[in-house]
């Protein structure tokens, strides 16, 4: 172990962060050394600034909205979880190399593993075709067996990208779906699960929503929501139409605790992290 840890996060518009309290919550817990910073950084200043945060001396940290499509050009070595997700969500820096992983994609599993029979075989609908939402097809596909992935974006060109990508590298992976606008509930549902990949609803968009106005709720089904601002009104209002409804805050400790591992070797236990961050699960 080291003396002391340098952590960080990696985004813009990241000041509602939760990161910098789950290193300090890992820190009180485990003893173990560190200090976080968060870097947002300017989309157009990104070549400029990155490279500093790569010689800080940092030893690992996470990529958030809206670069995970931009860092693959200064990574030494990709992890195999990365690969397989075609994206990387974490970086870890050991003797002066670079190394991507993917720690999303086991994040978002951790709530939906008592849901496997369910979703074994079923339909999916996923909003948002960026970074993170490639980890959770990834996750439906491979993982949980699920039959059917509709992914829909707000532009075209973002979803082709994204059909290639992951059909590239699940070749048994037929993905349907393609602009929001154009979504029609005859042809996608019913679904088992809906999941928002997108920052709507979440902590820079809380009055808005990824869903087309001619969606339904289907009770019974699953909503799981990446966003994990606590009131989330989607969130809610999945709750209320009777379907299980998982915001993103199971998943930003898992890939957390997941991300500490692959940078220092260090396992921390979910529970007494997530009770002192977000209260309980
Ligand atoms: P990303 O790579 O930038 O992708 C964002 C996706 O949302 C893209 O498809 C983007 O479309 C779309 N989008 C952005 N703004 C939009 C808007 N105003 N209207 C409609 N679509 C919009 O980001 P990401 O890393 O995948 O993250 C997505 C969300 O998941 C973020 O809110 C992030 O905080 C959250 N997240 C949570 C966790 C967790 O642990 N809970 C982990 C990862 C991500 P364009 O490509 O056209 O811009």
């Amino acid at each position: 172990m080291k003396d002391k840890y340098l952590f960080g996060v990696v985004g813009h518009k990241i000041g509602y962060s939760l990161s910098p309290q789950i290193f300090q919550t890992i820190s009180k817990i485990t003893g173990v050394p560190c200090d976080f910073k968060s870097h947002d950084i300017a989309p157009r200043r990104f070549n400029i600034d990155f490279p500093e945060v790569l010689k800080s001396g940092i030893d690992g940290f996470s990529v958030t909205i809206p670069f995970k499509n931009r860092v693959a050009e200064y990574l030494d070595e990709v992890d195999v979880s990365a690969v397989a997700v075609g994206a990387v969500n974490s970086i870890g820096i050991k003797d002066g190399r670079v190394f991507g992983y993917n720690t999303d994609s086991y994040g978002f599993s951790l709530p939906l593993l008592k849901h496997s029979d369910k979703l074994h075989g079923g339909a999916a609908l996923v909003f948002g075709a960026g970074g993170a939402a490639k980890a959770i097809v990834h996750s439906l596909a491979t993982r949980f067996k699920m039959r059917r992935v509709c992914v829909f974006a707000r532009s075209a060109v973002k979803f082709a990208e994204f059909k290639q990508c992951l059909q590239e590298n699940i070749p048994s992976l037929n993905i349907e779906g393609g602009l929001i606008e154009d979504y029609d509930p005859q042809s996608y549902e019913p679904y088992d699960i809906v999941v928002n990949c997108t920052p709507l609803g979440g902590w820079n968009h809380l009055d808005e929503s990824p869903l087309p106005s001619s969606f339904n709720w289907l009770a019974g089904k699953i909503y799981c929501d990446l966003s994990y601002n606590r009131g989330n009104k989607i969130v809610a209002s999945a709750a209320k139409q009777a379907l299980t409804a998982y915001d993103g805050s199971i998943m930003l400790i898992g890939q957390a605790l997941r991300s500490l591992e692959l940078w220092t070797g260090i396992k921390v236990e979910f529970e007494p992290v997530y009770g002192e961050v977000f209260g309980g699960v």
